[in-house]
């Protein structure tokens, strides 16, 4: 649908989160829905509405793009850790008086049993691996690099191929959602002693926590960024909420603050 009553609003996706929403968007006529995806995966799942790939060249770019396409308001519902993105989209809308909300996922919360360590970045959980170990690496592709020319033994999961893996490891391309029993499997088949991972959040990959607590196996567990500053849910049913809400003032929208 189009016209003077519709929300035009732009999804910074790349989750399930951001799929969710749209599917929820696509409910409500007044909606007009554009996902935005990085095009790092092959092949994304793809929510209803307009779909638009590709970077959009920094924070100017992303606020001229708010700019032409009109853009009522923008949820960024991208990854815990896509910390680029969130940036850019806090500047944009600052820039472009466009209204923001983070819609981030829950964090993963401990339980008894759990031996988590956590650190604040990937450099610090290689520094922290102990030696020899057998390690489970479940990250992204793009975070092996401080991994590289470490002694110990690497079982490597990311959903894409990878150009170039480690050199002590075997690897497995692989998406969620992943199963207790399997993950068992794994970390038993390969005699794993410890599990390094971003603390992503999302039901989809939680297993391998689960698998590590049932073991006993400590987790090295990477520490989120700090989201821009703004409103954040961790819902979509709030963000669908924020979307769909009508300012009662016109052109209160566009004069709002984030
Ligand atoms: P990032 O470091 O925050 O962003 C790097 C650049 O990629 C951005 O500056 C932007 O390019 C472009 N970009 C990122 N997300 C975009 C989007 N939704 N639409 C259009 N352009 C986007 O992000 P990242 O960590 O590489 O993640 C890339 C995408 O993968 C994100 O959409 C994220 O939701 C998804 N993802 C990330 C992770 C992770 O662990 N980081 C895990 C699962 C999924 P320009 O500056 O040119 O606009």
């Amino acid at each position: 649908m189009s016209g003077d009553l519709a929300i035009r609003a732009l999804i910074l996706g790349g989750t399930t989160e951001a799929v969710r929403l749209a599917e929820a968007c696509a409910a409500i006529p007044e909606l007009e829905i554009i996902t935005s995806l990085a095009g790092r995966t092959r092949a994304p799942a793809t929510p209803p509405g307009a779909i638009r790939i590709g970077g959009f060249g920094g924070a100017d770019g992303l606020e001229r793009y708010l700019r032409a396409q009109a853009i009522d308001r923008l949820v960024d519902a991208t990854h815990p850790f896509a910390d680029r993105i969130g940036h850019n989209a806090e500047q944009a809308c600052r820039a472009a008086g466009v209204p923001r909300l983070r819609l981030l996922r829950p964090p993963w919360q401990p339980r008894p049993g759990d031996r988590w360590i956590e650190v604040d970045s990937l450099a610090e959980a290689a520094r922290r691996l102990p030696q020899p170990a057998r390690v489970f690496l479940s990250v992204g592709r793009s975070d092996l690099g401080a991994f590289a020319g470490l002694q110990q033994w690497f079982l490597v999961r990311t959903i894409e191929p990878a150009e170039r893996c480690l050199a002590n490891a075997r690897w497995l391309a692989e998406r969620g959602p992943f199963h207790l029993e399997d993950e068992l499997a794994l970390l038993r088949a390969h005699a794993i002693d410890v599990v390094v991972t971003k603390a992503s959040g999302g039901e989809a990959t939680y297993p391998k926590l689960a698998a590590a607590r049932q073991l006993g196996l400590p987790v090295i567990m990477v520490r989120r960024p700090p989201p821009p500053a703004g409103p954040v849910v961790d819902s979509v049913a709030a963000a669908l909420a924020w979307l769909a809400h009508r300012p009662a003032e016109p052109g209160a929208l566009a004069g709002r603050s984030t």
